[in-house]
């Protein structure tokens, strides 16, 4: 039987567990998927082998010591500067970020879009800019305070609420915690209602709650999305990383999708 865990710090609320397992019992998979509260990011790899997994996924605040601790990384993760998923393969550990690819998938939709603004400079918002520059998106990058725009500047555009100057973006991308546990829009309102005025597709990485962003955003017409598909599609991948490749993402996307229902 093959182990698989999500390690982060909280990690009570993760309902990786509950898509990964189900989509194990729909696809016949010999394995389980468990979660691991992990304090010290330094300890990832060290707990990865104790308890002798083939695989695992990484969320907060733990992805950047998945990449650094892991034997190998995938370009993209390189990239990125993150990683969510390890996976042991002939004794080493390669670390993979599928938020990234999961974010495209759960944009399909959003076809025409050409230019976009993203809300925030944390650690999703690389993922988020490195998938939609894959796509030829233009990224602009807008930040509450100055200090995170500093990785991104030499590649996209960037501002602080501060030196925001009005444009034009077909999509708008909320990647800030603002709305999780509060009523905050990500941005000032006039700012936001400058950006929103001109915008086709809106998307929340938060998932599971109708943000003000999302609010703001459907008042003003716009097409619009959670962060729930994006969390599906990362797992999807995933597990299909933790094969090798080998399995039929289409079954196990129903199968997480039921799961995300439940
Ligand atoms: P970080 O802590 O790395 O970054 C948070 C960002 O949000 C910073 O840019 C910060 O700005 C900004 N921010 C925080 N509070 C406010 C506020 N009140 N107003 C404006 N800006 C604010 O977080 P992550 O990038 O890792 O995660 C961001 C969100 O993405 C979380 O809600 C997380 O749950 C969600 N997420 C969803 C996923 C999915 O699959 N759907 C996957 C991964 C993450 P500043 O620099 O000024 O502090």
């Amino acid at each position: 039987m093959k182990t698989f865990a999500v390690f982060g710090d909280p990690i009570a609320h993760s309902v990786s567990p509950r898509l990964h397992n189900k989509a194990i019992a729909d696809l016949a998979l010999d394995a389980l998927y468990t979660r691991v509260l992990l304090k010290d990011g330094n300890e990832l790899i060290n707990k990865f082998r104790s308890l002798k997994l083939k695989g695992a996924n990484v969320t907060l605040p733990h992805k950047e010591f998945a990449l650094n601790l892991a034997d190998d990384a995938s370009e993209a993760a390189r990239k990125i500067g993150s990683a969510n998923t390890l996976v042991l393969k002939n004794e080493k550990i390669y670390a993979y970020n599928t938020d990234a690819p999961g974010f495209l998938k759960a944009i399909s939709n959003f076809k025409e879009a050409k230019s976009a603004i993203i809300l925030g400079a944390g650690g999703t918002a690389n993922a988020l800019a490195y998938a939609l520059r894959s796509q030829n998106i233009d990224v602009c990058i807008l930040n509450r305070s100055k200090a995170r725009l500093d990785k991104f500047k030499d590649h996209y555009e960037c501002f602080s609420w501060d030196d925001y100057k009005e444009h034009k973006f077909d999509l708008v991308v909320n990647s800030t915690s603002a709305g999780l546990k509060d009523d905050l829009l990500p941005t000032p309102k006039e700012i936001l209602d400058g950006i929103l005025k001109s915008a086709k597709f809106a998307f929340d990485v938060i998932y599971g709650k109708q943000t003000p962003f999302l609010k703001e955003a459907k008042r003003q017409n716009l097409a619009c999305k959670d962060g729930a598909d994006m969390l599906l599609y990362q797992a999807v991948l995933a597990l299909n990383l933790f094969y090798n490749g080998s399995l039929d993402e289409k079954k196990i996307e129903i199968s997480m999708r039921e799961a995300l229902s439940l």
